[in-house]
């Protein structure tokens, strides 16, 4: 993307400090190597965003580092809301109401504040860093409930799903949903938007487990389970005739 894209969910003068380097990214630092990464992170996903709304299938960019980045500030790895500037893609391309489902452990706080900001009233977003469970019994209601919460997007024309794996109970970051609870919560995301014709753009979002050797296999076991959902949603409904 180039610096005008970018800041169509920033101000210019955030996004050209960054670039240059005069400003601190989202990891707090400087680094020409962060800065030369946002442009294609931030583009993937708005890629990912309008290949699914023009196609009308689900699509899924391997990016995080999106939902806490601010309209002029970045913070919690996060520099440029790839979410937001994927959303504002989007609507360019005509959709009137997107749908952001963020099921990252943390609040959506930047996506949040850009919405507001920018007045993206257009926007719908639920984020379960501020809605979601905290407690174990609370995690087993919001799961059976989840489909109710899902059906509640029905009108929007794309949902842009931020598929956090820090809310598994291993996580560092201190989740408290299983891995069985994150396969359900996969697979009602996208059986759900596959029965309302809705497509989804995919990103990874937040998740920070190791195995002993300092690998980061747990995490990708996770993200794997996201993309076997959203297959299995697909096959399953063309199986049945849908
Ligand atoms: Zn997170």
């Amino acid at each position: 993307l180039t610096p005008s894209q970018l800041a169509s969910a920033h101000s210019k003068e955030y996004v050209d400090s960054v670039l240059s380097c005069k400003k601190p990214n989202g990891f707090g630092n400087f680094s020409p190597d962060v800065a030369l990464s946002l442009p294609w992170t931030c583009g993937s996903y708005a890629a990912a965003a309008c290949t699914a709304l023009e196609l009308g299938f689900n699509t899924f960019s391997p990016t995080s580092g999106f939902h806490h980045a601010h309209f002029d500030s970045g913070g919690g790895f996060c520099t440029f809301n790839g979410i937001m500037i994927a959303a504002q893609f989007a609507r360019q391309l005509g959709a009137t109401k997107i749908g952001i489902i963020d099921f990252d452990q943390h609040d959506s706080d930047g996506c949040r504040e850009i919405i507001k900001k920018l007045k993206m009233d257009w926007v719908q977003l639920y984020s379960y860093g501020s809605q979601g469970p905290t407690n174990k019994v609370e995690a087993k209601k919001w799961i059976k409930d989840l489909p109710k919460v899902l059906f509640g997007f029905e009108e929007c024309d794309l949902i842009l799903y931020n598929a956090g794996m820090d809310c598994h109970e291993d996580d560092p970051m201190g989740g408290i949903l299983s891995t069985a609870m994150i396969r359900q919560r996969e697979m009602y995301v996208f059986e759900t938007f596959h029965r309302l014709s809705i497509p989804v753009a995919t990103s990874l979002a937040g998740g920070y487990q190791r195995d002993s050797s300092g690998a980061i296999k747990p995490i990708l076991d996770l993200h794997d389970i996201t993309l076997r959902e959203c297959w299995n949603a697909i096959q399953g409904q063309k199986a049945k005739g849908a």
